[in-house]
């Protein structure tokens, strides 16, 4: 149905543009038959209305962060914005809060393809690619420290939990201003850059190849944080007790109402989440004599195959009644980015806790 009324409105795929076009950028899309659309008039049509809806009743308006009521749907990557009935999976229910905040993984997100894009070009430049000619030691270095900081003014503002704020220029003036500032940003970075490879010897390519693990270092620290501020805040005991009281996890593929927590270590155990779906069940099984948690619980698939752990903080909840040979159930809830979640059944008695 949507799908329908999305054709109805233009097409197939829409290219969504920040904002509106130059005349000529224009008539070189309608050369090649692509449609486009702002983002602005994006988030107005009757499609997206609709995706909206569906998206908040899938998860019964609970935001996938911090579990309160939610009236957004957030884009987690936009690579399907067009067709977004077809990618639910890229879309979330979230609260204006937590919105506010997971802006900061989108921008770390294009900070990391930046990154990527400078070490391809980089790896041009050794070999005479045409187009990457540019990317000499100091070129790149300079880039290099851009990025580092750019890092670290997110992780800054993330950590302070700052409220993002979409910048817009107002006027022509603050456009001006604004090239000005960016133009003594660059003559800076090209200046420190100077001052880090002056001393390195060999050749232009010799000194640029240097610089290629240093800009590969950065990519996990980046990654890093995106899971981190995609994390859903960890429930405290109070959280989880208020949970106990109510507050049921409905989620469209699980029948489980309860909690649901994070299933960690998958990377050192079953390595990947390949074959995994959200319904699937899965087993707790209780590992008193773990070296790292006395309240270990061992997440394991009905092949029996080790996938994670519960983290601490639900292991410590769960631990006293599988001591006390109580089943819980627990089932796949959702698989976001190579993370997966499990809901697991709320304790049934208060003395659980
Ligand atoms: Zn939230």
């Amino acid at each position: 149905m949507a799908h329908e009324e999305w054709l109805a409105l233009g097409g197939k795929k829409f290219l969504c543009m920040p904002g509106k076009l130059t005349p000529l950028h224009e008539a070189s899309l309608a050369a090649r038959g692509q449609n486009y659309i702002t983002h602005s008039d994006y988030y107005k049509t009757r499609y997206w209305a609709l995706v909206r809806q569906a998206v908040l009743a899938r998860d019964s308006a609970t935001c996938f962060r911090c579990r309160e009521p939610a009236s957004y749907v957030h884009h987690l990557f936009y690579n399907f914005r067009g067709e977004d009935h077809l990618h639910p999976e890229t879309l979330v229910s979230i609260c204006g809060a937590c919105h506010q905040i997971v802006e900061y993984a989108r921008l770390a997100e294009s900070l990391l393809t930046k990154i990527q894009r400078r070490i391809s070009l980089c790896k041009g430049f050794l070999e005479d690619r045409q187009g990457c000619l540019d990317q000499n030691a100091a070129h790149v270095a300079a880039r290099l420290l851009g990025y580092h900081d750019e890092l670290a003014e997110l992780e800054k503002l993330f950590a302070t939990g700052t409220p993002y704020k979409n910048p817009r220029i107002q006027s022509a003036a603050e456009a001006e201003a604004m090239s000005e500032r960016f133009r003594a940003e660059r003559e800076a970075y090209d200046k420190r850059a100077m001052d880090l490879v002056f001393g390195w010897e060999g050749s232009e390519k010799e000194r640029a190849e240097k610089l290629i693990p240093m800009l590969e270092v950065e990519i996990p620290k980046v990654e890093k944080f995106i899971a981190k501020v995609l994390e859903p805040i960890l429930p405290s005991a109070e959280r989880l007790e208020k949970n106990r009281q109510g507050y049921t996890v409905t989620k469209a593929k699980s029948n489980i109402s309860g909690v649901e927590a994070l299933v960690v270590g998958i990377k050192f155990h079953r390595g990947h989440t390949d074959g995994i779906v959200s319904g699937e069940s899965v087993q707790l099984v209780r590992e008193p004599n773990n070296a790292y948690d006395p309240n270990a619980i061992r997440v394991n698939l009905q092949t029996g195959e080790t996938l994670g752990y519960l983290t601490k903080e639900f292991a410590a909840v769960f631990a006293k009644q599988l001591d006390a040979g109580e089943e819980i159930p627990a089932q796949v809830s959702k698989i976001v980015r190579g993370k997966v979640y499990v809901a697991v059944a709320a304790p049934s008695g208060a003395k659980s806790f």
